[in-house]
């Protein structure tokens, strides 16, 4: 069975992908890039905007034109939604195997350790989520939270340690509720402590933690963990309390402002990345320009910004005073104007500066790319040939889209 399999989405998107292709080896199966002799497409795609639903849409009509005799098979978000409607070949992210059997691959659909190209492996220790922020269609197809036992994610990371990786990416659904589910003592600290002594792993990355689980406390005893990346995504979402309440998220902004503050207090100069929705309903110019406020008060180092799209099962698909278009893509206009000045303002703090980087790229035996802790991506110069996968220390000489280092 010849499969192509296309990947969608998030991080715990190209988990559960990465997995399925290490189980559709495993029976016997081959993954192929897609073409008229693919004898089935599989898309695992996203579900979390009307953005990201059309997207799979377009992908599954050029699909079907490609060879109309392979099924397409949605799996992940977008399979639970289609799945929902009554579409035929369509998987739930629980149900790998469904996929299998569709596939008329059979055997036993354990667990097994996906395969990463590059050398940052990413390891999902949690799923799920029931925090239900009114504009989010997540909870309700992902279900309740479900996080992996400690032993598992272990075994895991040693195995990735074992397979060459120096750097593990961890991530989940809701990461910050990380061991809430399986016991009153676990939690993402406690499995950072065990996963920092795994040998080979030299660097420990979180995807996203969620502001409403943090407060200055964890975050100080997260600078405990010696291999843990100053670098935390905190999605904010909105800089208006009123707008935050109406999202039901939980915190105000100037909690967010105290976990920023602890957070540099506790690393230098560490990477505040979050998470911004324009447009959401009732969001007036008031309520942006005090987003815009937060933003240049955090001076995040990277922002990623999205249109509010009404999303079914979510409570703020009803909500009145739903946002014009138009209004929201002015707005995304100058929310990405604001964003790129400040990523660059980050950047310009390293200028002259050495910072180790993690080698993933060679464009040359002496020119390569590669991220820092703080996950600035440097074009790396170096008299001496480099090596893929190992660390550098590299100054940072130039900074412009990209930031150019040569090694010392
Ligand atoms: S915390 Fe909120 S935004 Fe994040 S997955 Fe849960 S419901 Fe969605």
């Amino acid at each position: 069975m010849k499969v192509s399999l296309i990947t969608l989405g998030c991080k715990v998107s190209q988990y559960d992908s990465a997995q399925l292709e290490r189980m559709i080896l495993g029976r016997g199966g081959e993954v192929v890039p897609p073409s008229p002799h693919s004898e089935a497409f599989l898309i695992c795609g996203c579900a979390v905007t009307d953005k990201a639903v059309k997207e799979a849409k377009q992908v599954s009509r050029r699909l079907r034109r490609l060879n109309p005799r392979a099924p397409v098979i949605l799996y992940g978000c977008i399979g639970e939604l289609a799945h929902r409607s009554g579409e035929e070949n369509a998987f739930p992210p629980r149900d790998k195997e469904g996929v299998l059997l569709k596939l008329g691959l059979k055997g036993k659909a354990e667990d097994a350790l996906p395969s990463w190209h590059r050398t940052r492996g990413v390891v999902k220790v949690q799923d799920g989520c029931d925090r239900f922020c009114s504009f989010c269609i997540v909870p309700h197809l992902r279900g309740k939270p479900q996080s992996r036992k400690l032993e598992e994610v272990i075994k895991e990371v040693e195995e990735l340690s074992r397979a060459g990786f120096k750097e593990v990416v961890l991530t989940g659904v809701h990461l910050s509720s990380y061991g809430k589910d399986l016991h009153e003592s676990l939690d993402i600290f406690s499995l950072l402590e065990a996963l920092e002594k795994i040998p080979g792993i030299e660097r420990i990355r979180l995807s996203s933690m969620e502001p409403v689980d943090l407060d200055r406390e964890k975050i100080i005893q997260l600078g405990r963990i010696s291999k843990l990346c100053p670098h935390f995504h905190l999605p904010l979402q909105s800089g208006s309390d009123r707008i935050l309440k109406s999202m039901n998220r939980g915190y105000t902004l100037y909690h967010y402002l105290s976990l920023v503050d602890a957070c540099r207090s506790t690393w230098p100069d560490p990477a505040i990345t979050t998470d911004i929705m324009v447009g959401f309903p009732g969001e007036t110019e008031e309520d942006f320009q005090l987003t815009l406020k937060a933003l240049e008060t955090v001076g995040f180092a990277r922002i990623h910004a999205f249109r509010y799209s009404p999303r079914p099962f979510t409570l703020a698909e009803n909500f009145p005073d739903q946002v014009e278009d138009k209004v929201k893509k002015e707005r995304m206009v100058r929310l990405r104007l604001l964003a790129s000045k400040l990523s660059l303002a980050y950047q310009e703090k390293f200028l002259g500066k050495v910072l180790p980087v993690l080698l993933e790229e060679l464009s040359s035996p002496n020119e390569g790319e590669g991220y820092t802790p703080n996950y600035i991506r440097v074009k790396v110069q170096s008299e001496e040939p480099l090596a893929c996968n190992t660390i550098v220390p590299v100054r940072i000489y130039s900074i412009t889209d990209i930031c150019l280092g040569e090694t010392i």
